[in-house]
C-alpha cells in the first residue's frame, strides 16, 4: 500500500470515528435532556404521591373519626380542621342549606376553621351582621356548585366575601382581601342521599385547582356525606326509639323512664308532679261504626291535643292503644286537674271526619300528694280514670289520698282493676253485670256492702256450681264479730273484711272438672286445690297496689297452727290472726254446704270438729271466742 493510500485510509478510519464521536455527542445530550425531564416527571410524581399518602392518611382519620360515634357537630369541627392543618388550606368550612319560618332558605355554618388573616374576615364581618344565618344567592357560585352538583373554582374572593357578608363596607372588603393572602376558593357540593345539604367552602395561595385537588375534594365530600348520612341514621333510630309511630308523641318506654327520674327530682327537691292518665272513650264503638282508620284517626286527634296543651318540659305519652299519660313536672293536683279539664274540654271541642266528636275520660293523681311511689301512683291515676269512666265518662277524677279511703272503696276499686285489666277469666255477661254494680255503688246511694256481697257470689258461682248466693255476707258477719270477739283494731278488722272477699279469689284459675269432681280427688288434684288458689291469688292480687296488705293475710290463709299448713308451713303466731280467722270461717262454711263427695253437717258436728283441732290447725283462743260467737249469734 502507497503512504498516500495509507494516509487517506487513516483519514477514512479518523473521520468515521470522528463521525461516531459525533453521533455519541449526540446521544449523550439526548440521553441528559431525557434525564432532566425524567427527573422532572419523578419529582412531581413523587409530590403527587405524596399528596396521594397525605389524602389516605387524612381519609383515614376522617374515617376512625366517623367511627368512634362522636356527635356531627364535633365531627365536622374535626373534619374541617383536617382540611386546614393537613391539607393547607387558609379557610375551610361547611355550610348547611336551612329553611327559616317564612320558607326562604339560607345557609348556617356547621364548622369552620381558619387562618387568622381568616378569622380577622369573620370577626369584622359578623360584627356586621344581625344574625348568623348566610344568605343564599341563587345564581351564584356557591348555589350553583351546589345545584349542579359540581366543584367550582373562583378567584374573585373578595366577591365570596361580598356575597356572604352583605354589610361589610368596600374598604373593610379590600383591606380583608389584601390581608388574606388567598388567591382561589373553591366550593364541593354536599348531598345527603337525594337531597343537597349545602357545601364544603376553601380558599388557598393556590391559583385554582387541579384535578388531583379535585379529585381529593371529591373523596373528602363523600366522607362528610357519609357522615352526615350516618349522623342523620342514628338520630332518627334514636327518636324512633323514644316515640310512638302512630301519633308522633312519646312511646310508653320513654315515659317510664321520665317518671322515674322526675320523681327522684322531686323527693329531693320536695316538689309534687302530676300525672294525668287518659282513655279515649267508645273506641271500640269508633272502629265497629266507621273502621279501624278513624279509631287511629281519634287516637290521633287525642295525642295532637296533649301535644298542642302541654309545655315543653311535660310529657305526652301514648300508654297502650287508646292510653295516654301526661307527666307534668312540679304541677300540683290543683293545677292538674285544671290542666286536665283544659284537655277535656279540647278534646271535645274536636270536630272530626267522618266521626263527629269524640271524649276522654281523665284520671290525675299527683306525687308527694296522693303517694310518694310510683307503681302507686300510676295505679292510683289509673283508678281515678276508671271512676271517670264509671261515673259517665267525659270528666276529670281527682285521686283520693290512700288513708282516706274505707274499704268499700277499696274493693270497688280493687274488683274495678281485676275487670278492666282482665286478671280473672269470666265470661263478657258476668263481667258487664258487675261493672254496673259497681258504677251503682259509685253514682248511687246504694248499700255498697250488699252489692259487694253479691259481687264476689257472683265470681264464685263462675267456678263452684254449688255455691249458694248469700254465703260471701255470711262468712264476712261471722269473721267480723270474732275478730271484734278477739278485740281486733278496725285497720285489722277492714283489712279482714276485704281478705273475706278476695281470698278465693285464685279458685277461678282450678281446672273446673277438678272443682266439680264427684269422686275423692287424687293426690295431684288435691294438690292442686290446695296450692294452686293461693298462688294464683297473689298473682292476680300482685298488681293492685291499695290491696297489698291484704296478700299476706290471702297467703297464709291455709297455714295451720302446728305447722302442717300450706304453702309456706308456717307455725304459731307467724301466722296473721286473720289469716286463721279466714282459714276458720272458711271451713265452718265449707262444712255447712254439700259436697259432691260428701253430705253437709249440722252446726254442732261441726263445733265438735273444730273443738279437735283446737291447737293443731288453729290457735286454741281463737277457737273459744269462735264457738262462744256460733253459739251466741245463732249461726247458720
Ligand atoms: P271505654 O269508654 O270504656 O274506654 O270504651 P272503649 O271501647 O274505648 O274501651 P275498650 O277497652 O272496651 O276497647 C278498646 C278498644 O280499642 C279495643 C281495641 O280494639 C281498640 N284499640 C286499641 N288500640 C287501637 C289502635 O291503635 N287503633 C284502633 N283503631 N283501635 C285500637
Ligand atoms: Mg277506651
Amino acid at each position: 500500500m502507497s503512504l498516500f493510500s495509507g494516509f487517506k485510509d487513516l483519514l477514512g478510519q479518523i473521520n468515521k470515528i470522528d463521525g461516531s464521536i459525533y453521533m455519541k455527542g449526540k446521544d449523550f445530550a439526548d440521553v441528559y435532556a431525557k434525564n432532566i425531564a425524567l427527573e422532572e416527571e419523578i419529582a412531581a410524581r413523587t409530590k403527587e404521591l405524596e399528596q396521594a399518602n397525605q389524602t389516605i392518611l387524612t381519609l383515614n382519620s376522617v374515617w376512625e373519626m366517623m367511627n368512634s360515634s362522636q356527635p356531627l357537630s364535633s365531627m365536622l369541627a374535626k373534619i374541617v380542621s383536617i382540611l386546614y392543618e393537613d391539607m393547607n388550606y387558609h379557610f375551610a368550612s361547611i355550610l348547611k342549606i336551612e329553611v327559616d319560618e317564612n320558607n326562604n332558605l339560607y345557609f348556617s355554618e356547621k364548622a369552620a376553621s381558619a387562618n387568622m388573616s381568616m378569622n380577622k374576615v369573620i370577626n369584622v364581618a359578623q360584627a356586621n351582621m344581625e344574625t348568623y344565618k348566610l344568605p343564599y344567592v341563587v345564581n351564584s357560585i356557591v348555589v350553583k356548585a351546589i345545584t349542579e352538583r359540581k366543584i367550582y373554582s373562583t378567584p374573585d374572593i373578595k366577591g365570596m366575601i361580598r356575597m356572604f357578608f352583605p354589610n361589610l363596607t368596600e374598604e373593610q372588603l379590600n383591606d380583608l382581601v389584601k390581608n388574606m393572602n388567598s388567591k382561589s376558593c373553591t366550593i364541593v357540593p354536599l348531598h345527603k342521599e337525594q337531597e343537597n345539604f349545602g357545601c364544603v367552602i376553601v380558599s388557598s395561595e393556590r391559583e385554582g385547582v387541579t384535578d388531583t385537588e379535585t379529585n381529593f375534594l371529591s373523596l373528602f365530600a363523600n366522607q362528610i356525606e357519609l357522615a352526615i348520612t350516618v349522623a342523620g341514621l342514628f338520630e332518627e333510630v334514636k327518636k324512633q326509639a323514644i316515640t310512638d309511630p302512630l301519633t308522633g308523641i312519646f312511646n310508653r318506654r320513654y315515659f317510664e323512664d321520665n317518671i322515674v327520674k322526675e320523681a327522684e327530682r322531686s323527693l329531693r327537691l320536695k316538689q309534687p308532679f302530676s300525672l294525668v292518665s287518659l282513655d279515649l272513650d267508645y273506641l271500640k264503638k269508633i272502629n265497629d261504626t266507621y273502621g279501624h282508620q278513624f279509631g287511629d284517626l281519634a287516637i290521633k286527634t287525642i295525642a295532637n291535643v296533649l301535644k298542642r296543651e302541654a309545655r315543653s318540659i311535660d310529657i305526652p305519652a301514648r300508654i297502650g292503644g287508646e292510653e295516654f299519660n301526661l307527666l307534668l313536672p312540679g304541677v300540683d293536683s290543683r293545677g292538674a286537674s285544671i290542666a286536665a279539664e283544659r284537655i277535656r274540654k279540647s278534646i271535645e271541642n274536636q270536630i272530626l271526619d267522618t266521626i263527629g266528636g269524640i271524649t276522654a275520660s281523665i284520671g290525675v293523681a299527683t306525687f308527694l300528694e296522693h303517694s310518694d311511689r310510683i307503681d302507686e301512683l300510676m295505679e292510683l291515676a289509673d283508678q281515678a280514670m276508671y271512676k271517670a269512666k264509671l261515673n259517665g265518662r267525659n270528666q276529670v277524677q281527682i285521686a283520693q289520698p290512700q288513708n282516706d279511703v274505707n274499704w268499700q272503696q277499696i274493693a270497688v276499686d280493687t274488683f274495678m282493676d281485676i275487670l278492666a285489666k282482665r286478671r280473672i277469666p269470666v265470661d263478657e255477661n258476668v263481667a258487664q253485670t258487675i261493672t254496673r254494680k259497681l258504677q251503682k255503688i259509685q253514682t248511687q246511694d246504694t248499700n255498697a256492702n250488699d252489692i259487694l256481697y253479691s259481687i264476689v257470689d257472683m265470681i264464685s258461682q263462675t267456678y263452684n256450681q254449688m255455691y249458694k248466693t248469700g254465703t260471701t255476707k255470711s262468712k264476712l258477719l261471722l269473721a267480723v264479730m270474732v275478730a271484734k270477739q278477739l278485740d281486733l283494731p278496725k285497720e285489722e278488722i277492714d283489712k279482714l273484711k276485704l281478705a273475706i272477699l278476695l281470698y278465693d279469689i285464685g279458685n277461678i284459675m282450678i281446672p273446673e272438672e277438678i272443682f266439680n269432681k264427684k269422686e275423692p280427688l287424687t293426690d295431684d288434684e288435691k294438690n292442686i286445690i290446695q296450692q294452686h288458689p293461693v298462688i294464683a291469688a297473689r298473682e292476680i292480687l300482685k298488681p293492685i297496689s291499695n290491696i297489698q296488705d291484704i296478700i299476706p293475710i290471702i297467703e297464709s290463709h291455709h297455714e295451720s297452727w302446728d305447722g302442717q299448713g300450706y304453702p309456706g308451713n308456717k307455725s304459731g303466731i307467724e301466722i296473721p290472726i286473720t289469716s286463721q280467722i279466714v282459714l276458720l270461717v272458711d271451713a265452718f262454711y265449707a262444712m255447712t254446704q254439700d259436697r259432691p263427695y260428701r253430705q253437709a253437717y249440722t252446726i254442732d258436728e261441726i263445733v265438735e270438729i273444730i273443738k279437735k283441732e283446737a291447737g293443731k290447725r288453729w290457735n286454741k283462743k281463737l277457737v273459744d271466742d269462735f264457738i262462744h260467737v256460733v253459739k251466741n249469734e245463732s249461726i247458720q
